[in-house]
């Protein structure tokens, strides 16, 4: 199978910037459904499966957002601030096909909110604003910092050494609310007992990447709102490793499109949301 990068000068590419968050949210789920079909794609050509043996994509300095004459600079003029996990299977652009100057970054891991992550995006809100329509949070599936701190939630004692290690801990904390979250969304429709199910550790750790994607989020929109007076709808998902879909829910047999949630507004929500990604893990059979 080959891939191919394909660019001619005499065949200029249309370059639709998204004008609202909405466009630019569709822009981001679109983005990474091209990467999904590649993979499966590929995938495909590794079992030997009969389907197209390559694909074309067209590029131009435009699409690439990169100078189109040498000498040029271009001004910064991302449409989104996402703020992702350092986790190396996860590069933002790549999981969203986007490239240069498309996307205005931060990493860190367990993608939790600290206070120069904040920084960072406030300076975009208010120095950038005239082109940025959303900001997202993106999680990802066996995230090491969530895991952690399940680890830490489930067996204190075993797991000192991140516990007495400041700046690990100060990760792990960040992410602690939302394990405590997805414990109690579990206990409260599986009860008490479920603590001792094979699969409980994994659950944990399910529900919490995804409520901790949700919180983060909830939390910038709330810091944000505080610094800036423009209004960025605020999104989240979590990136599922085994086909690199963004979901806002759990990826099941059945799960064939994409997709990214506005942050849940209160605490009801953060319930109603918990009770949810727990039925889907039941419907799923990793709890019963
Ligand atoms: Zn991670």
């Amino acid at each position: 199978m080959d891939l191919i990068y394909r660019y001619d000068p005499f065949q200029p590419i249309v370059v639709n910037r998204p004008t609202s968050a909405e466009e630019a949210v569709q822009a981001l789920v679109d983005g990474n459904r091209r990467l999904v079909d590649l993979v499966a794609r590929m995938q495909a050509a590794t079992l030997g499966e009969e389907g197209a043996n390559e694909a074309v994509i067209p590029i131009s300095p435009i699409t690439l957002g990169v100078p189109f004459f040498p000498g040029a600079v271009l001004d910064q003029e991302p449409f989104a601030m996402v703020l992702g996990c350092s986790d190396a299977r996860v590069p933002l652009e790549s999981v969203f096909d986007k490239s240069f100057n498309e996307m205005f970054v931060v990493r860190i891991a367990g993608n939790v909110l600290g206070t120069e992550c904040l920084g960072s995006f406030t300076y975009a809100a208010r120095n950038l604003g005239r082109n940025l329509k959303t900001m997202v949070v993106l999680g990802h599936t066996g995230c090491g910092a969530v895991t952690a701190a399940v680890n830490t939630y489930l067996e204190p004692n075993e797991y000192a050494d991140v516990g007495f290690t400041y700046a690990l801990r100060s990760l792990v904390d960040r992410v602690m609310i939302a394990v405590r979250g997805a414990a109690k969304a579990i206990a409260r429709c599986c009860g008490d007992k479920i603590e001792s199910h094979p699969n409980y550790r994994a659950a944990l750790i399910e529900v919490a990447v995804f409520l901790n994607a949700a919180i983060t989020a909830f939390d910038v929109r709330n810091e944000i709102g505080t610094v800036t007076t423009k209004k960025l709808p605020v999104y989240y998902g979590v990136c599922d490793l085994q086909t690199m879909r963004v979901t806002s829910s759990p990826v099941t047999a059945t799960t064939t499109s994409g997709d990214l949630r506005p942050a849940p507004h209160d605490a009801s929500a953060f319930q109603e949301l918990g009770r949810e990604l727990v039925e889907v893990l039941i419907a799923k059979g990793v709890l019963d």
